[in-house]
């Protein structure tokens, strides 16, 4: 009897697919181990294997797997529940989740492309055969894809060689062809065997007698390495025993010494505790107590705590408590909050236990955490963002997600399309555990929750320490340019506050919801803006390299000094970016130390650390910046906040906007002042009399979420009706109207009026292809899986027209 594995392919197509193992095989295999697998006429995947089974597929030849690629499951149970359920929640494939769920280096496929490792010290003479024609290759050209590997060692099964190497750090694997990798073999010095024994010794100090220096050496070797027991470097040897590195030089000439190498973590986990817990405040008590009650009766809890209540150290205290059952802890943080501020405060307390998950971690790094958290060989603690939700926990024992608000949760693309905070208390109920959420500024969902009894509240409304809350203050732009009291986009009372703050030796934030120096050109004699020419937008004028560029392609060109429309030279720049702020501020106070943290700043790897040093040393005196410098960062000598315009807050076309705007200026505020002397906030704007504005002020949280709620009922938003949104895109105008009027007309047949549109979004092209969406609400009464299959049906109808084949439907399940 013939036996077949179902396997997950990384591929956006919904079924599972079968190949032949053989009887040896069989015993071989275990669920959620990877296979080599063969695809189409040329490819080769990285397959998941999830099912064994004798049923022959009735309708294809079923080819034999190449090659079992693990000797245990890199994939648990758990973790393939958790992906069934993001697929279908989010309606997207396994595959998809798998291509989210494991870092790529673990996902060879054919179109892999494999560059040589440049930073990686490694002796060509220490490769095997496979590995030294492969680096061969590679020397003479930059990149080779996996079907140039099997020809170059003549064989099929190339994964495994591959996947060995890239996990060694010799390999690196496509999508990383940017990040720097940081060199993973460290050398050591020893003796050389002839040398390594006791008899030896005498004869070699006697050969040594002409040389004291190199005798000396050696000697001191011998004690310092008695003294550490543990491998030596040279380094080590000239700082600690103060032998010369020349002289370690002679001796490995003179093959006494010889140097190796070790595997090493990149990730130094060499981390030592250097507190013990706080004693908790009595509101923190208070509070911990709620929470472990609350937890009693329910899966979820909402801490709602204003910033610097002392949160993160009541989280510090109910981790230890896990960590004590022996159980793991998930502490999921929104990316840009995942600052080497909070790692060094987790890991202060906890040391070794602490992982870190994230997008700036290279690869290699990424299988490292993945593996030690599956063999739970190091680190009980992950701190992490959101796709750390998909390693592969054992034992989890509690999931905190810290400013649950935030909505870079949510992950937009590729698909999955899936919300973190969401996914994480599913995660948390498939191991029976609790899922904690912490925000000073929730989100209306949770709120919601928490009224309806779902989730337990907990509410911290003092700041720790009794430090006051900020001052909160209001300055009208239009009357103060009425009154000639403005200088480029400052006013002066934000001027006078900046002087006085500096004077006084503290520090101070500016908040410009915009990057670029000043978004588009415009013509005055005209009107004209320069547009992207594949996308439907203005292009944003940029400074430091004098270009406009669009921000959605990427695609740029250089400054204009004449309007492209009409040659008049009269052209303006109209808005403002955080580059314009720094640029004027610099001019009135060229003394200040100002320093901009925006998404051009922070490309590279450190450099969002970098600059938070920088400034948390007083190298800076006024930190200027985009929602970056809202999330969770404790500065201690901040005693101004400014925000340079919030009316560019309130004017997004979403109904999430007012809360949004609500929430990022209560966070930005709470940067301030966060020590004993009270803050200040100046929030300049258009509009001082806005209710958002006035709630921000009064800190009536209560009050907004009245009214925000009112208006979602009225309209039929979030909370009370689900959305799900369908973005169609095509390169052909006239068959995207088509197609998404016959997408539409047949969801209204099921959900008549609670389908919106089709319609054009503001920015309707992007790299040439035109957008087009359709809004489906689904009523709190109405069954959401049931909506589903309708929604699923209506897809795979479209999918069968054959004139709407060059059409992409993106499905967005909850997309705000
Ligand atoms: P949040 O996470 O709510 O913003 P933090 O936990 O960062 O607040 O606390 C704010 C500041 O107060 C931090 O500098 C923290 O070290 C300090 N702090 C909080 N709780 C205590 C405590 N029990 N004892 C001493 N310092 C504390
Ligand atoms: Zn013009
Ligand atoms: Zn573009």
């Amino acid at each position: 009897m013939s036996t077949y594995v179902d396997v997950i392919l990384p591929l956006p197509l919904k079924q599972l697919f079968t190949y032949a193992v053989s009887e040896q095989e069989v015993d071989e295999i275990q669920l959620g181990m990877r296979l080599a697998v063969p695809f189409g006429k040329t490819k080769v995947y990285t397959g998941l294997a999830v099912q064994l089974h004798n049923q022959k597929p009735l309708h294809y030849e079923v080819k034999p797997i190449e090659q079992i690629l693990d000797e245990a499951p890199l994939v648990t149970k758990n973790q393939l529940q958790f992906w069934k359920w993001i697929a279908d929640y989010y309606m997207c494939s396994l595959g998809e989740v798998m291509k989210t769920a494991l870092p790529n280096a673990l996902l060879l496929e054919s179109e892999t492309l494999i560059e040589w490792n440049k930073e990686t010290e490694i002796e060509p003479e220490a490769l095997d055969d496979e590995e030294f024609l492969l680096y061969e290759a590679l020397q003479k050209q930059n990149a080779l894809k996996i079907h140039e590997v099997m020809q170059i060692l003549d064989k099929k099964t190339v994964l495994p060689v591959v996947k060995r190497m890239a996990e060694k750090g010799i390999l690196i694997l496509n999508q990383e062809l940017n990040t720097k990798y940081k060199p993973k073999l460290k050398k050591y010095i020893r003796l050389t065997e002839a040398y390594s024994t006791e008899k030896a010794l005498p004869d070699l100090l006697e050969q040594l007698s002409s040389t004291p220096k190199q005798k000396e050496a050696l000697l001191k070797y011998f004690s310092f390495s008695a003294k550490t027991k543990k491998p030596i470097t040279t380094k080590d040897l000239s700082e600690k025993a103060d032998v010369s590195t020349s002289v370690v030089k002679a001796l490995i000439k003179k093959e006494i010494f010889e140097e190796y190498q070790i595997k090493q973590d990149r990730i130094d986990f060499a981390i030592a505790k250097t507190r013990a817990a706080f004693q908790l405040s009595e509101a923190q008590q208070t509070a911990m107590q709620q929470i472990e009650e609350s937890f009693e009766t329910k899966e979820v809890c909402l801490l709602h705590g204003v910033t610097s209540s002392g949160k993160t150290e009541i989280y510090i205290q109910l981790i230890e408590k896990v960590l004590q059952q022996g159980k793991q802890v998930l502490f999921l943080l929104p990316e840009i909050a995942l600052t080497t501020q909070l790692i060094k405060r987790l890991q202060a307390f906890f040391g070794e236990e602490v992982l870190v998950f994230h997008s700036k971690y290279s690869q290699n790094e990424r299988v490292e955490v993945y593996r030690h958290v599956l063999q739970q060989s190091k680190g009980k603690i992950v701190i992490g963002a959101r796709s750390s939700l998909f390693l592969p926990f054992s034992n989890l024992g509690l999931i905190i997600v810290d400013e649950a608000h935030e909505s870079s949760f949510k992950q937009y693309d590729p698909a999955p399309r899936y919300h973190a905070r969401d996914a994480a208390i599913v995660l948390a109920s498939f191991f029976k555990t609790k899922t904690l959420l912490g925000s000073a500024t929730p989100s209306l969902e949770s709120l919601t929750n928490v009224k309806d009894q779902k989730y337990g509240y907990v509410r911290l409304d003092k700041r720790f320490g009794n430090v006051q809350p900020p001052k909160i203050e209001l300055v009208d732009i239009k009357e103060l340019s009425r009154k000639k009291q403005t200088t480029g986009h400052f006013t002066k009372p934000l001027l006078s506050a900046l002087e006085k703050c500096i004077e006084d030796g503290k520090q101070a934030i500016l908040f410009q919801n915009r990057r670029g120096f000043s978004p588009i050109l415009e013509c005055k004699t005209c009107g004209h803006s320069p547009q992207c020419p594949s996308c439907d937008v203005s292009l944003t004028y940029h400074k430091h390299n004098n270009s406009l560029r669009c921000h959605y392609c990427g695609y740029s060109m250089a400054m204009q000094t004449k309007c492209l429309a009409c040659s008049s030279p009269d052209i303006s720049t109209k808005g403002f970016g955080t580059e314009q702020v720094e640029t004027e501020l610099q001019e009135l106070y060229p003394e200040w130390r100002i320093q901009r943290m925006d998404h051009d700043t922070t490309r590279r790897k450190h450099a969002y650390d970098r600059i938070i040093s920088s400034f948390e040393n007083h190298e800076v005196d006024v930190l200027i910046g985009t929602q970056m410098l809202t999330k969770g960062l404790d500065f201690r000598n901040v005693d101004l906040v400014g925000v340079m315009n919030a009316d560019s807050l309130l004017n997004f076309p979403d109904f999430r906007a007012y809360e949004r705007c609500f929430q990022l200026l209560v966070q930005v505020a709470g940067r301030a002042g966060r020590t004993e002397e009270q803050g200040l906030v100046l929030i300049q704007t258009y509009n001082p009399y806005h209710q958002i504005l006035q709630q921000v002020t009064t800190n009536n949280f209560k009050l907004m979420f009245k009214e925000q709620m009112y208006e979602r009922k009225n309209y039929a938003f979030p909370p009370y009706f689900r959305l799900i949104k369908f973005t169609l895109k095509g390169r052909d105008y006239n068959r995207i109207n088509e197609a998404s009027d016959w997408l539409a007309s047949y969801l209204k047949q099921s959900f008549g009026k609670q389908v919106l549109g089709p319609e054009f979004p503001p920015v309707a092209r992007i790299k040439n292809k035109y957008h087009k969406n359709i809004q489906l609400k689904i009523a709190p009464k109405q069954s959401v899986i049931k909506s589903k299959k309708i929604v699923q049906k209506a897809l795979n109808s479209f999918e069968a027209v054959g004139q709407f084949r060059s059409i992409r439907v993106v499905v967005n399940v909850d997309p705000y």
